[in-house]
């Protein structure tokens, strides 16, 4: 018997309302698209649908208390809280750099990582930066008074 399942392209801002007709695991028809990208993505939200992921994580001797993250690639809808509490259990040392990989192969997907979105210095060394920067002056050479 055939039946049906309705879903709503998120490709762009028309938003399609799309139609999936299947007889069990059997894609028989999508209707509803405007164009290729509404059909695929019915067929990959009835097969595998998956979603991307980005949160922070714990992060120690930086400035900040938490490093933004990303997972590289999206994971199955279904994984989503487990991977939340994965990635939550993660706690990173500083200094951390952009793209940086966190977790390699996450949750079994080969090159699907967790990776950092932005470096972070040790904060001794962010310190240190604050020291040697020179006080501004003013026109006449002397320094400004704050
Ligand atoms: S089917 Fe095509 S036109 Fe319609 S919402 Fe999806 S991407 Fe946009």
């Amino acid at each position: 018997m055939t039946k049906k399942k309705k879903y709503v392209c998120i490709g762009c801002p028309i938003g399609c309302p799309l139609q999936l007709e299947h007889e069990e695991n059997q894609i028989k028809e999508v209707s509803g698209n405007e164009c290729n990208r509404g059909a695929k993505y019915a067929r990959q939200e009835f097969t595998d649908p998956r979603r991307n992921m980005s949160t922070t994580v714990l992060i120690s001797g930086a400035l900040r208390q938490r490093l933004p993250v990303k997972v590289s690639g999206a994971i199955n809808k279904n994984r989503i809280l487990e991977a939340a509490r994965k990635i939550h259990e993660l706690q990173v040392v500083a200094p951390i750099e952009m793209g940086q990989v966190l977790i390699k192969d996450f949750l079994g997907e080969k090159d699907i990582h967790v990776v950092a979105c932005r470096s972070m210095k040790r904060l001794s060394d962010t310190i240190t930066v604050f020291r040697t920067k020179k006080p501004e002056r003013s026109k006449a050479g002397k320094p400004k008074k704050r």
